[in-house]
């Protein structure tokens, strides 16, 4: 079996032939999951009335931005592993496949004529690194749930930098490690957990794996929750500029970067989250932008997402005046709320109303900052008891997590306090925006479908034929 996985990966190898030209030697590639244009919208609504920055966040600031069609094969509503896939490989597939057309046969991502023209390649997410997004980089599989099979393909990569709080493929069903990360070892990969980790490495370690010390389930950590000590996306991307560019012995390089829990913050319906996120995310877009600056005419940042999760938008109805100066009263997020509802309820005793209302106050805003009508006050209260005393409501489910009653009702009203608006807890067929900046950047002008921008990033890299 491994030999005839052998075969099958040399075969990919050689049906990716190529012809190399003159070309963009640096390629960032960002990808916000999730992050629709009402995302990037009220995140700049944000940084002009609340921040008052005189100028757009930085992705707005590119020269050149457009719309992309994200529609997968067999719906007009992608998921993240047929968006992954049409992203990194060019082909539209079907909702669920990691690396694979529709007729289930795996295709190449342009991770591999990049790296036969000599590009190092890293691959990079606040979220786990063998999730649909990531995956769909360097990965095959029928379905994005088979991590064990996606995660298999990282040691034999021969990428440069693989950086995420986790890889799911690291435990079994039941829990137990599964030795990934030594067969990582093995194939030359040395582990860091932070900046300073990587830095003690000697100049000349190849390929670097890069973990979270303290992953927050299978993520990062939102910003809005101020976790101690966990990775951030501006760390994980210094940390791959520094792998993948070293002078002296630098042939360019390929940065995938994918902002995973701005979707996770989305499927949640949680604005100032979202919000924080994007915020988040610009910081490693500022350390690209930082490295665009000192070689412009070699280097090409295209920023964009997988698709729109949650329909997100500023306006909402029975919102007259939106307020996101109120989304600086916000403290935790929505998911870390209705764990500690779950837990008061697992702790057994009766919460007390006051108390959360205290708490409420501290963390929201609501009854402070936030000022609440007799209504939506009872609305609460009703919510609490149902939820909290009587237990009679039940969770509500979502993609990442399955979310406390009262949580969920609590987060509705905040958000109608912002003035955010949501259509779904799932994904839309809304287009995503896309922002490039840096040599060839003027490729991605017009409208464009998600298949063709990994075929202009291989434009841009001088590779013209790509046979996939
Ligand atoms: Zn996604």
């Amino acid at each position: 079996m491994k030999k005839f996985k052998t075969v099958i990966a040399a075969m990919m190898v050689a049906l990716c032939a190529l012809s190399a030209g003159a070309r963009v030697k640096y390629i960032f590639y960002f990808i916000g999951d999730g992050m629709g244009m009402g995302h990037v919208n009220a995140t700049e609504t944000y940084n002009r009335d609340v921040l008052g920055n005189g100028s757009p966040i930085l992705m707005m600031q590119f020269p050149v931005a457009t719309q992309v069609r994200t529609y997968s094969f067999d719906r007009s509503i992608t998921d993240s592993a047929a968006a992954g896939t049409a992203l990194s490989t060019g082909h539209k597939t079907r909702n669920g496949m990691v690396g694979m057309a529709a007729d289930s046969t795996s295709v190449c991502s342009i991770t591999t004529p990049l790296l036969e023209a000599g590009y190092a390649i890293g691959i990079a997410s606040t979220v786990a690194g063998d999730d649909a997004t990531p995956g769909s980089f360097y990965g095959h599989a029928v379905n994005r749930g088979l991590s064990g099979e996606i995660s298999a393909y990282a040691p034999k990569s021969g990428f440069s930098f693989f950086g995420a709080p986790v890889f799911k493929g690291m435990k079994g069903k039941d829990g137990s490690k599964t030795g990934w990360v030594e067969s990582m070892k093995e194939a030359g990969y040395a582990v860091v957990r932070s900046f300073s980790s990587y830095s003690a490495l000697s100049g000349d370690t190849d390929k670097v794996l890069m973990l979270a010390s303290n992953p927050q389930g299978e993520q990062v950590g939102y910003t809005i929750d101020s976790i101690p000590g966990t990775l951030t996306a501006e760390e994980i991307t210094r940390t791959a500029l520094a792998q993948l560019y070293k002078e002296g012995k630098d042939n360019g390089f390929f940065l995938m970067m994918e902002g995973g829990n701005i979707d996770w913050a989305s499927h949640a319906n949680d604005g100032a989250t979202v919000i924080r996120e994007v915020m988040n995310f610009q910081k490693a877009i500022d350390v690209a932008y930082r490295f665009y600056l000192a070689h412009p005419d070699e280097t090409l940042i295209v920023v964009t997402a997988d698709h729109d999760t949650g329909g997100m938008a500023l306006g909402r109805s029975g919102t007259k005046i939106p307020d996101l100066s109120l989304v600086d009263f916000q403290r935790i997020s929505k998911d870390r709320f209705s764990d500690y509802c779950k837990s008061l309820i697992a702790g057994g005793g009766e919460p007390s109303w006051d108390s959360m209302k205290t708490f409420l106050t501290e963390n929201t805003g609501l009854w402070g900052a936030v000022a609440l009508t007799d209504e939506e006050t009872a609305r609460l209260r009703d919510s609490f008891e149902a939820a909290m005393l009587s237990r009679k409501s039940a969770d509500e489910k979502g993609l990442y997590n399955s979310f406390n009653r009262f949580s969920v009702d609590v987060f509705d009203v905040i958000n109608s306090k912002y003035g955010i608006g949501w259509t779904t807890g799932s994904h839309t067929g809304n287009p995503v925006p896309l922002f490039a900046v840096g040599r060839d950047a003027m490729l991605f002008t017009k409208a464009l479908d998600n298949t063709e921008i990994p075929q202009l990033i291989l434009k841009a890299a001088g590779i013209d034929s790509f046979s996939r």
